[in-house]
């Protein structure tokens, strides 16, 4: 049978007045690179510092991941709570989710204070256990989350039932407190209150160089005290973190809306986001006009070198993935696009200043955008205040396995699909 393909584009299109261009030589107290989750929450940041602060995007904000994302924003993005406990302690795992947690409170009061329209939907995450290792993973996650005080809930496969309509799952942790947005209308609407607050920002402005405390652009050069750089997987582009920094692929469709029978069928009791705890895993919600948004990958074109457009592959894996869980919907989906994401080589955000340009500072491979939000936020306390209590953790020069000469003779996709399945 001949396959329909869902047309291959993100959903959102552009909707917002581009910023303009920059044209002439500025100088600030600090220039910004990047206009996603990241850049956004740093400008944000030191505009409340009250400093003086240039964001520049090579397209538009949330051109990147943020605004190709599905925007499920809970703190166990790609890490759980024991994945961060297993590699530091409970302790230390604590102090970093609650700064992810931060990054959570962060976008929802941005949302709240100005009533930003970005199809903001308070509403739980279940993670769902395919298979009983990694219902014995969800297990530990769960105790680990109730003895610090963290709201949750274990499900069994019967209570999993009650809330999604598939006998699939054989059990759930729920993270509480958590909401989806549309990444890209929350990043325009973010952007238009920070220029009412002063902040310049352009768009369709490449930073083509970095050389001490100027920015080349195409038209314009810009001088900076402070430079904080938010290109998560585009970092390589600017001779950056080069052999610290790949990215992953992922996938998104979106379907016409259900009916209120496919949307019963698969919330039974009330909208949640949905992941999975496979290695590569699969994700779903609903928007707030009913769409499913369905998303996963594969260990195949999770590491491949460029997105991939129109994969059938993908197409079929994921609409296979839906007909086990959920039999007999008969969804339709309308769009579905790729998406690449910065990624370490332990999956954890890299973000610090760099080792001989101290007024320069990275974030990139947050890999999740509560953190890099949270991450945002962190770079102006870093530089202002000198906040140095998380630098440990997210270190861009922290050790890892496979480097330097391994690296070069593996090559980065094998070297990067290694140290992530290594550190899990
Ligand atoms: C399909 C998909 C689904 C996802 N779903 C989720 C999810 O549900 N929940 C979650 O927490 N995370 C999700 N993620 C991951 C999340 O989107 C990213 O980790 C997060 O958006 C990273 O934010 P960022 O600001 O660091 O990067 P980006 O949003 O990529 O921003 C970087 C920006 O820098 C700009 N830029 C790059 N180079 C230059 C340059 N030289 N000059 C000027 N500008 C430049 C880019 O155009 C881009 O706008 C998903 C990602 C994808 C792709």
């Amino acid at each position: 049978m001949k396959i329909v393909m869902p047309q291959d584009q993100v959903f959102w299109s552009l909707k917002y007045p581009l910023a303009p261009a920059c044209r002439e030589n500025i100088t600030t107290d600090v220039a910004i690179i990047g206009g996603g989750m990241a850049g956004l929450a740093a400008a944000q940041a030191f505009r409340k510092h009250g400093k003086k602060v240039v964001l520049l995007e090579q397209n538009y904000c949330g051109a990147g991941a943020t605004g190709k994302s599905s925007g499920f924003i809970t703190p166990n993005a790609e890490l759980s709570f024991t994945d961060f406990s297993k590699r530091y302690n409970p302790e230390k795992a604590h102090q970093i989710w609650d700064f992810i947690t931060s990054g959570v409170t962060d976008i929802r009061n941005n949302i709240q204070q100005a009533n930003f329209h970005c199809d903001y939907v308070p509403q739980d995450t279940l993670m769902v256990a395919n298979n009983y290792s990694a219902l014995k993973k969800l297990e530990i996650e769960y105790h680990n989350l109730a003895k610090f005080g963290y709201q949750t809930n274990f499900y069994n496969q019967a209570t999993v039932q009650q809330y999604l309509g598939s006998k699939s799952y054989l059990g759930g942790v729920s993270y509480e407190q958590t909401f989806s947005i549309n990444g890209y209308l929350y990043c325009q609407a973010l952007k238009q209150q920070l220029q009412k607050f002063g902040v310049t920002i352009f768009e369709e402005t490449m930073v083509t160089k970095l050389s001490d405390h100027v920015l080349t652009t195409p038209h314009a050069q810009i001088t900076a005290d402070y430079i904080v750089v938010c290109t998560d997987r585009f970092m390589p582009e600017l001779n950056l973190l080069n052999q610290a920094v790949y990215h992953a692929q992922t996938f998104l469709m979106i379907s016409e809306p259900l009916t209120a029978n496919q949307a019963q069928t698969i919330f039974p009791k009330e909208k949640l986001l949905v992941w999975d705890s496979d290695l590569v895993y699969s994700y779903f919600r609903l928007t707030s006009d009913q769409r499913l948004l369905l998303g996963g990958s594969s260990l195949l074109k999770t590491y491949a070198t460029n997105p991939e457009h129109d994969s059938k592959f993908m197409y079929k894996k994921l609409t296979n993935y839906l007909a086990t869980k959920f039999p007999g919907l008969n969804i339709q989906f309308k769009q579905m696009w790729p998406g690449l994401i910065g990624l370490s080589k332990d999956i954890a955000p890299l973000a610090g200043r760099d080792q001989n340009r101290p007024f320069l500072y990275y974030i990139t491979a947050s890999a999740g955008l509560p953190i890099a939000a949270a991450l945002g936020r962190y770079s102006a306390e870093n530089l202002l205040t000198n906040n140095t209590d998380l630098d440990d953790y997210f270190s861009p020069y922290r050790p890892c396995l496979i480097n330097g000469p391994l690296q070069s003779l593996l090559g980065t996709k094998l070297s990067f699909a290694l140290s992530n399945m290594l550190c899990r």
